[in-house]
């Protein structure tokens, strides 16, 4: 059987002159590295995607979308919008903004689109995985773009290649065009049959020459709102992307939903029933924006209840609080509420690092840290320091700020930590380390803290984190997926070979 699917993305970077670039970047401290040699160990952010139906802007609208949600990925970013039935399309390596001007923009016409950013890695770029992937199958055009992770990918892309599918690239995305293209059904009950067959925590777009679908996975893992503006209908991974552009929130997009815009408007409709909510913890811990609503919760506002709760849990007499920029400012000042110890900007992120493309020896990255993080002397000399942080990965950031506030002359430094130990990896988006790699795996809080040089080490409690989150009563662990802290995950992952990590690539 001939496969019925053609990726017409790789033209895209011929047509376009777009070129895959060998990088070393360091980028953003937090998301430098290729997860063995980083100055940096936080985890790795997941995928940002946003969507326009029905707005004679979608293009402009979408760029300036993708760039509130920037911190979602920075490898690459794509816009494809559809017009009269015709795609036109754009994607590069990059920020938003390096991969899109003004010309780039006013190429893309049209009421609808569908744009992605993709989460960071260092070394090989690949263009070829940069989404949105845009398809042609006998029902016209299709594009997909995607934030998360399908566990169960590699065993469905196997059965589909058995059945004749050729792939062209590693994206779980890929995955779905090819069920939809082979399905006799109607677009949208193949879409409904595909997503059946999924396992794993996603946000779905997908664009067809005359509709847009949007879909969330049945745990509700990766955050998707829906706004208004103007006539139009905006989806986006976070609220700030919707007020960046003005548009009025109306709702999250609910687990196990299907939403289906076209010429008749919206059509609300599902694809699996609602089993166990479960939103991922991480987001509101550390991935999304503190301006971002998830399920009607600010961010900046669950960040400084968890920092109360630390407060609460683990109190320690100090002279001054201070969050690891910029997760962690929210819960530092949370905690200096509750305890009455002063509030100060003790660590400074250097926001102008901008990427550098050289490839640092050792001492250099060593010196590279103090480029991009620095200890206040002034705030922090003499001082009994409370740091704040978010998480601890494998251990080294935490062990280079803490000794950042020493060699600045902290007395004291008790780390305090808004989640429970990260000792499982994540299946559902999220690049996390093997799980050896996980400090917390394999070391007691006690071995942590002295690995991490601290004169104190507390990780809040999951019932804390949970409280502090807040969330849907009556659901189990009130709606929040845990996994990464608990090892209880909300769908099936033992499978062969069980993706963990992101799904774009
Ligand atoms: S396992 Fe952890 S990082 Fe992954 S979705 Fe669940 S809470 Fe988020």
């Amino acid at each position: 059987m001939p496969d019925e699917l053609i990726n017409v993305l790789h033209q895209d970077g011929e047509q376009n002159g777009g070129t895959t670039v060998q990088r070393f970047w360091t980028g953003d401290y937090y998301n430098e590295g290729n997860g063995r040699d980083d100055i940096f160990d936080k985890l790795k952010e997941e995928c940002g995607v946003f969507g326009v139906y029905g707005h004679p802007d979608a293009a402009a609208l979408s760029y300036y979308g993708l760039h509130a949600l920037q911190h979602r990925g920075e490898e690459s970013a794509g816009i494809c919008t559809s017009d009269r039935g015709e795609f036109h399309y754009h994607r590069g390596m990059g920020l938003v903004k390096e991969v899109f001007d003004q010309g780039r923009i006013e190429s893309l016409p049209g009421d609808r689109s569908i744009g992605h950013v993709r989460y960071s890695t260092a070394g090989e770029s690949k263009l070829a995985n940069a989404q949105p992937l845009v398809f042609k199958y006998r029902g016209g055009d299709l594009a997909v773009a995607t934030n998360g992770n399908i566990v169960n990918a590699p065993n469905l892309r196997r059965e589909l290649e058995a059945q004749g599918s050729i792939f062209q690239t590693s994206s779980d995305t890929e995955v779905i065009a090819h069920l939809i293209a082979r399905s006799p059904k109607d677009l949208v009950e193949a879409v409904k049959d595909a997503f059946g067959r999924l396992i794993g925590g996603y946000a779905f777009l997908i664009l067809t020459n005359d509709r847009l679908i949007v879909a969330s996975d049945p745990h509700g893992l990766r955050p998707l709102v829906m706004g208004r503006l103007g006539e139009g209908y905006i989806f986006a991974s976070e609220s700030c992307a919707l007020e960046t552009i003005g548009a009025t929130y109306l709702r999250d997009v609910q687990p196990g939903e299907l939403l289906v815009l076209d010429k008749d408007g919206l059509r609300e409709d599902r694809f699996a029933q609602l089993e166990r909510r479960a939103v991922c913890a991480m987001e509101y811990i550390y991935f999304a924006r503190p301006d971002s609503d998830i399920n009607a919760i600010n961010l900046h506002s669950a960040r400084k209840r968890m920092g109360r709760q630390l407060a609460i849990e683990a109190f320690t007499d100090a002279d001054v609080v201070t969050g690891v920029p910029d997760s962690s400012i929210s819960a530092a000042i949370g905690y200096a509420e509750q305890t009455g110890i002063p509030y100060e900007l003790g660590l400074i992120k250097n926001k102008y690092t901008g990427r550098t493309f050289i490839q640092p020896s050792q001492e250099l990255r060593e010196k590279g840290v103090k480029m991009k993080l620095s200890a206040v002397r002034k705030v922090v000399e003499g001082k009994r320091v409370v740091m704040i942080d978010d998480s601890i990965v494998r251990g080294t950031t935490s062990l280079r700020i803490v000794n950042l506030l020493r060699e600045a002359g902290a007395l004291e430094v008790h780390v305090r930590i808004t989640s429970p130990p990260f000792s499982n990896p994540c299946f559902y988006g999220i690049d996390t380390p093997d799980r050896r790699d996980l400090i917390a795996h394999s070391k007691t809080v006690e071995e942590i803290r002295q690995a991490i040089n601290a004169d104190s080490l507390y990780f809040l409690s999951q019932p804390g984190l949970i409280e502090a989150i807040g969330g849907h009563d009556g659901e189990t662990d009130r709606g929040l997926c845990l996994g990464c802290f608990s090892n209880d995950y909300p769908t099936q992952t033992e499978f062969e070979d069980a993706k963990i990590g992101c799904g774009c690539d």
